[in-house]
């Protein structure tokens, strides 16, 4: 029994199973463990030292046996080392303090990764909501221990509103990997810098050859502080926001001016087409081109406002990089001239960041990695909406977008 049991949990020599008992009402199994050996390292130092004596009995929880929720028991020996006293030996089948072995947690991590819904991966391994944030934070934990200091060439800045109320978090990424480095919380000019300082430090900053932020005058005032060789470029993900949010001001603007000319059918063709005329014409379904079709017959100001966004779209998509200069201050120049409010906004806006533009463009930046970034982030909001604190935004992020290596070494 003894034999199979080291081999059903992973747990050998030097420790032993000396018992174990069976709860058929409550469906649990404990087995209790002891370490066979005569001296063990000292937890602080290594260094080999006689036993002490041993801590009274803890209770881990194991990966369940055949539908038993299964506890080891234990009372860990501790050493008496000459430099520090009387430790506890840690073992190696559980993280300090934990309460569950590292086997456990390991396949709650996996749970995790495909369902990432964490009341469900509660349910389903028999523990708290509580405890299975506490398994997350001490995975993104040891995965940041483990992690190589962060040398991003491509570094992006991103803020994210979170939580009720107007509150917002900086979250920095690998543009070139798209994983997240790290999150901070707030968004000025001085936090985001003095935030960054910490997270990479100031060597790695130097070499940054790439800052991708949006247009925010507090972004670039501290990227441009932090990163003092990097070229600041603004991506075409905010960009393209940017003119998104003009279409939706302009159909709005639209049906204003169509009710005021007493023009019923024209409001109509407006309505329900928001959608239809933010979507890229490929990803359009039939449908979303009859609403297409009649919100452009039906609106000059929202005809004339799309097709400046699908002037940009070309000067990413199409231009080639000799023309690109020429082609976006063509750009500008329509786009502030127009009468249309909302688009001579963003056409001044995108004049006052002209270069950061262009170079975003040449630079030749995949647009794809902010993207799906931008989408795995939000759906991890979207896990975490109702979260009340920062911190809790921060870890989920990292676990979910970090790239971290995330189980226990000895699980691997
Ligand atoms: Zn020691």
């Amino acid at each position: 029994m003894t034999l199979s049991l080291s081999r059903l949990t992973g747990i050998t020599h030097p420790w032993k199973f000396i018992g174990e008992s069976l709860d058929d009402e409550k469906m649990e199994c404990v087995l209790e463990l002891t370490y066979d050996g005569k001296s063990a390292p000292c937890p602080e130092c290594g260094a080999v030292c006689p036993f002490h004596d041993r801590s009274p009995t803890q209770r881990w929880q194991h990966l369940s046996m055949c539908l038993y929720k299964t506890f080891v028991i234990c009372r860990l020996p501790r050493t008496k080392c000459q430099q520090h006293g009387v430790r506890t030996i840690a073992p190696e089948w559980a993280a300090p303090r934990g309460s569950f072995t590292l086997a456990f947690e390991s396949v709650v991590i996996q749970w995790l990764r495909v369902c990432k819904k964490q009341e469900g991966v509660a349910r389903m391994m028999g523990i708290s909501d509580d405890s299975v944030r506490t398994i997350m934070r001490s995975a993104v934990e040891r995965g940041l221990l483990v992690r190589p200091e962060p040398e991003p060439e491509h570094l992006a800045s991103d803020e994210k509103g979170y939580g009720k109320g107007h509150k917002y978090m900086t979250v920095f990424s690998d543009g070139d990997t798209g994983t997240v480095i790290d999150v901070i919380d707030g968004r000025d000019a001085e936090t985001t810098q003095k935030g960054l300082e910490k997270i990479v430090k100031p060597e790695a900053l130097k070499r940054v050859k790439i800052c991708s932020i949006d247009m925010s005058k507090s972004f670039f005032k501290a990227l441009r502080a932090a990163c003092p060789n990097a070229k600041i470029c603004f991506d075409r993900f905010h960009v393209s926001m940017h003119i998104s949010k003009a279409i939706g001001n302009a159909r709005r603007q639209g049906v204003r001016e169509l009710n005021a000319a007493g023009d019923e059918e024209g409001v109509k063709a407006l309505k329900g087409t928001l959608n239809a005329l933010r979507r890229n014409p490929e990803t359009r379904s039939d449908k979303d081109d009859e609403k297409f079709e009649a919100a452009m017959q039906a609106s000059e100001t929202v005809a004339t406002v799309w097709r400046h966004g699908e002037v940009l779209r070309e000067f990413w998509d199409k231009t080639p990089n000799k023309k690109a200069k020429s082609f976006l201050r063509k750009w500008v120049d329509s786009a502030s001239n127009s009468d249309i409010a909302c688009l001579r906004r963003v056409g001044k806006l995108v004049d006052s960041h002209f270069q950061g533009i262009l170079d975003a463009k040449l630079e030749d930046k995949t647009n794809a990695i902010a993207e799906s970034l931008n989408s795995k982030i939000q759906e991890v909001r979207t896990i975490a909406r109702g979260f009340k604190s920062f911190d809790r935004y921060r870890f989920n992020t990292l676990f979910y977008c970090g790239g971290l290596d995330l189980l226990p070494q000895e699980t691997r």
